[in-house]
């Protein structure tokens, strides 16, 4: 098998414990056993990055990174890729911002990346290139003279055309990403969009799910990231019985609890969240001071104007929520603006009646997945779920709400504090075994299977 070369804005060297996410885990075994090489940004800026890449070795795996040049990443990434790239492919256009300077440095960065990478590449070797932060890499190293062969899968959804073409370089960008011989998305949908996007706006043949263009084939397809269900099943378990969770479980005093996790970030819909809370305490006088709801939204993309505006309407609502419905000895929401170790989560995720997972749009949502996987299988939660994360494909049988509708949110949440136990099994065995059949070692497996050279 070839050398599988990944390469990531961010690049995740293993760690001790559960601190690595769904990537990490599930490219761990493809780079192992290709002895490969991640490649990717080293968290540092400087004046002048020289355009080496620093190169080191853990466990037969080959990590290298390099430094983005100070005056270029606050526009490539607070810019081009969280203030342009990002609104529009979560369909947001009214958030959408635009600056030419920004997407000069976005293609600059992207041009230092394949200048560092090429170095570093054999002829036969399979470059896997992550995400909407690098879609021009694959042209980068194609006019740097790479053959071999790339795949680029985007972990954010893909919106439909009338959006694109909204963006002044989308035509471009297409472009840059047909440069690569597979192209990956979270979703059907999401791969659809792309497909009859591009197809219509380059005016490109198609065969089934082949572009061709300028005497190449460029293949498409759908592979939904899992995650490693029985991994995550057995840490939530053990975090469960340990001293963390025990202090939760006692400081609910019997309440049922319900539980978000996600970054602060607009696409995961916290206000309307928040909203469908307050719905709930309102329409369900009985239920007040029978639940608590943590939200635990952990600070992101602080760099970007409209994150920071988010976090003050967040905290203003909060704090009305609580000062409405609050009681001396009970507070409804339990909200936290801060980072809690991945096994924390997984423990409380265990003994939480509910996850609320409700993103405007969202690629696919590893949250939801991860609350099914912690469930105690005697006693499972009920996932409440946006229909509009890529998860929902896989998860049908959770209770799948429109995030728009905070109403709906709280009619949602009403009656999973209702559902029967038997129900609460039937629905989360269904899900489960979905999951354990789509674990992060499955995906990268079937994408980097259709890479691969005939
Ligand atoms: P996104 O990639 O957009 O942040 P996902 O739900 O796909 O959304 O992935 C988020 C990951 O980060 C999950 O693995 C989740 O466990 C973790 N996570 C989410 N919120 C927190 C938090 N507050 N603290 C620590 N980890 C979190």
């Amino acid at each position: 098998m070839a050398r599988l070369v990944i390469a990531s804005y961010r690049v995740a060297k293993p760690k001790r414990g559960m601190g690595a996410g769904g990537l990490a885990v599930g490219l761990a075994e493809a780079l192992k056993a290709t002895r490969g090489l991640w490649f990717g940004w080293s968290g540092h800026t400087v004046a002048q990055p020289v355009p080496e890449a620093e190169v080191s070795e853990i466990g037969g795996v080959t990590y290298a990174s390099i430094d983005i040049a100070s005056a270029d990443h606050a526009p490539f990434y607070a810019g081009f890729a969280n203030g342009t790239l990002w609104p529009l492919l979560h369909y947001r256009l009214g958030l959408m911002e635009f600056d030419r300077a920004a997407f000069a440095a976005y293609r600059r960065v992207n041009a230092a990346f394949a200048e560092a990478l090429l170095p570093l590449l054999r002829p036969d070797d399979m470059v896997w290139v992550h995400d909407y932060q690098l879609l021009t890499l694959g042209e980068e190293l194609r006019r740097r003279g790479f053959a071999g062969r790339i795949g680029f899968f985007l972990h954010v959804p893909f919106p439909p055309r009338d959006l694109w073409v909204a963006l002044p370089q989308g035509g471009v960008l297409l472009e840059a990403l047909l440069a690569c011989d597979l192209l990956g998305f979270q979703t059907e949908a999401d791969r659809g969009n792309f497909f009859f996007g591009a197809a219509r706006l380059l005016g490109l043949e198609t065969e089934g799910e082949t572009l061709l263009f300028k005497g190449r084939r460029i293949e498409t397809g759908a592979f939904p990231i899992g995650i490693d269900a029985n991994g995550f099943a057995r840490t939530a378990a053990r975090a469960a019985a340990g001293k963390t969770t025990t202090q939760m479980r006692e400081s609910l005093a019997d309440r049922a609890l319900i539980i978000g996790a996600d970054r602060l970030d607009y696409s995961k819909g916290l206000i309307n969240r928040f909203r469908g809370f307050d719905h709930l305490l309102r329409g369900q006088p009985s239920l007040r001071r029978r639940v608590t709801y943590l939200q635990v939204a952990a600070r992101s993309r602080v760099e970007v104007a409209q994150y920071r505006a988010l976090r003050r309407e967040l905290d203003q609502l909060a704090g009305r929520i609580n000062g409405e419905h609050a009681d001396f000895d009970w507070m409804p929401l339990r909200y936290m603006t801060r980072d809690v170790p991945r096994t924390t989560l997984a423990g409380f995720f265990r003994i939480a009646r509910i996850g609320l997972v409700t993103p405007l749009r969202d690629g696919m949502n590893l949250v939801a997945k991860e609350f099914v996987a912690a469930q105690d299988p005697a006693d499972p939660g009920v996932l409440i779920l946006s229909q509009f994360a890529g998860a929902a494909q896989e998860l049908p049988e959770a209770l799948l709400v429109n995030p728009y509708d905070s109403e709906e949110i709280g009619e949602a949440l009403a009656a999973a504090l209702a559902m029967p136990l038997e129900e609460r099994k039937a629905r989360w065995e269904a899900m489960m075994a979905r999951l354990r059949e789509g674990t992060a070692a499955i995906w990268a497996r079937r994408f980097l299977d259709r890479l691969a050279p005939a």
